[in-house]
């Protein structure tokens, strides 16, 4: 299932389109445990298809799991759809892991391939939910679920715990191994968590508006208390009506919003508009679907880019 909020987001990663793209990861570090040495059973086969959960499999599992990342950055999670490559590496993995909350339409045919081999782990499914907006009314629960949980990071130490679950269930012996890997990432993400805290509280609560073609930030939004006014149909075949033009328009001047947010390179005609009657600037680039590229190509480097650009920009 597409979400219609995303074709606008993906544009922003770049323009790069690689579909059917599948990068392979190492975990690296050998087949040997770091502790001990002792040579460990089998590497644990993983295929990823959200570019966060290829960080988090490949810090949990360093050294013990082959993480292949079938949605590298630069690939928008929502249009991808699995080649027979794709579908011939999940049929040999040993744990397949999902972004979930409606992301991957296809996953009926992954779990047809991984043929009740593999472990299918929807690991957004066991995280808490928001749902996508249109104006100001919460749209129905199903298909608007908001899939972009990562934009919280207490949201990514959750899935953390649910990934190295899934490791020591699949290799109970490197248990400890998987519990040492994660405890250093998770103090990692909590050094993060404390940083955007800290980034944050450098704006005013009533500057704290994020001006966005679209809902993405919304797990963003509630964790570290912004607004998020979003516009939906900022894509080159659908124009946003002149009537969710003018009241947008409205907000930003109302609210004082100093810059509003891309998602949407393709159609600058409309966000040109909404800066020059209001005033407000184009902020920095977020980067809304997974990881980026350079400094925003790991996990915490991303979140680091983002809330720099939203804090420069509404400051
Ligand atoms: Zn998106």
């Amino acid at each position: 299932m597409k979400l219609p909020c995303c074709v606008p987001c993906l544009r922003l990663v770049l323009g790069l389109v690689v579909m059917g793209a599948t990068l392979g990861f190492s975990g690296g570090g050998g087949a040997w445990a770091a502790k001990g040495g002792e040579p460990l059973a089998e590497r644990i086969r993983v295929s990823s298809f959200s570019s966060i959960l290829t960080e988090i499999a490949q810090r949990v599992g360093e050294g013990v799991v082959v993480v292949s990342g079938h949605v590298p950055p630069g690939v928008d999670p929502h249009e991808f759809e699995p080649n027979p490559g794709v579908l011939r590496t999940v049929a040999s993995a040993d744990l397949v892991l999902l972004s979930a909350k409606h992301m991957e339409g296809y996953v009926g045919k992954l779990k047809e391939s991984a043929g009740g081999k593999a472990r299918v782990v929807e690991v957004g499914g066991q995280l808490p939910s928001l749902w996508m907006r249109d104006g100001t009314q919460t749209m129905g629960r199903d298909a608007f679920e908001d899939p972009h949980w990562w934009h919280s990071v207490p949201n990514v130490q959750r899935a953390v715990k649910v990934v190295r679950e899934q490791f020591v269930a699949l290799q109970p012996q490197s248990a400890g191994f998987f519990l040492e890997n994660s405890n250093r990432y998770l103090s990692e993400l909590e050094d993060l968590q404390r940083w955007v805290r800290g980034r944050v509280a450098e704006l005013p609560r009533n500057q704290r508006k994020l001006v966005t073609s679209h809902d993405a930030l919304q797990y963003f939004a509630k964790e570290y208390g912004f607004s998020v006014y979003a516009v939906e149909g900022l894509t080159p075949s659908e124009q946003p009506s002149s009537r969710k033009v003018a009241a947008l328009l409205d907000v930003i001047r109302a609210q004082r919003v100093k810059a509003v947010f891309a998602q949407d390179t393709v159609n600058p005609k409309v966000l040109r508009e909404m800066t020059s009657e209001t005033g407000a600037v184009l902020g920095g680039r977020l980067w809304v679907d997974g990881l980026g590229t350079g400094d925003a190509a790991t996990y915490a480097g991303m979140i680091r880019s983002n809330v720099n650009a939203i804090v420069e920009a509404l400051k």
